[in-house]
């Protein structure tokens, strides 16, 4: 298995450590022919504005496209769920937009939590986890962290909910084989989503 990760800017380097860590090909992605010969990519998180510029750029919207439309596996963290949305929500600064891959069908408010709240921790019940968790993982709440994340608004027929934050807001989805969450497993040591998305790649 062989799995991208988007290096333009933002967290890439811990998402290619634990994929190493699960014995996984984990390649830095910054030009199109890096996504040869992928199994699936992760587009981390960081600032959107800055990864989908650069994305744009690098002549890379197009190939990623591409991919998704292949049926390979492509996962969303953070500023990755933003590039990933088909539409973006709430206020936001003039010319400060990223361009989006426009590939899942949700609606997206960015930095959506407040300034005091900006960034927190809080245990999430997945329970789609438990078809990759061992006997000792399964059921376990996952540890989320959200630094400045964006919030689901609006989720298309499409669209599966994998979390909720205290019922309400959705942190996490799926569409057939993309994926998203708002927050950073790759900043935790719970590989668990990690071993969720390779199985959608797999
Ligand atoms: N606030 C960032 C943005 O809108 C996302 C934050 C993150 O990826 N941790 O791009």
């Amino acid at each position: 298995m062989r799995i991208g990760v988007l290096a333009l800017q933002g967290a890439f380097i811990e998402h290619i450590h634990i994929l190493r860590g699960l014995g996984v090909e984990a390649v830095e992605v910054r030009l199109p022919e890096h996504l040869d010969r992928l199994d699936g990519l992760i587009i981390p998180g960081g600032e959107s504005t800055t990864i989908g510029k650069l994305a744009v750029q690098y002549g890379l919207l197009e190939p990623i496209r591409d991919m998704a439309s292949a049926g390979k596996a492509i996962w969303g963290t953070c500023a990755g769920l933003i590039l990933l949305a088909r539409k973006l929500s709430g206020p936001r600064g003039k010319g400060a937009d990223p361009p989006l891959l426009e590939l899942m069908d949700i609606t997206v408010a960015r930095n959506a939590f407040g300034r005091q709240v900006d960034s927190f921790e809080v245990d999430l019940a997945i329970p789609a986890l438990d078809a990759v968790s061992s006997p000792a993982e399964a059921g376990r709440p996952f540890h989320a962290v959200f630094i400045r994340a964006p919030r689901i608004e609006v989720v298309g027929p499409e669209i599966e909910v994998l979390a909720r934050l205290d019922e309400g807001p959705v942190v996490a989805a799926r569409q057939d084989h993309l994926l998203t969450t708002a927050f950073h497993p790759e900043l935790t040591t719970d590989t668990r989503f990690h071993r969720y998305f390779l199985a959608l790649a797999g």
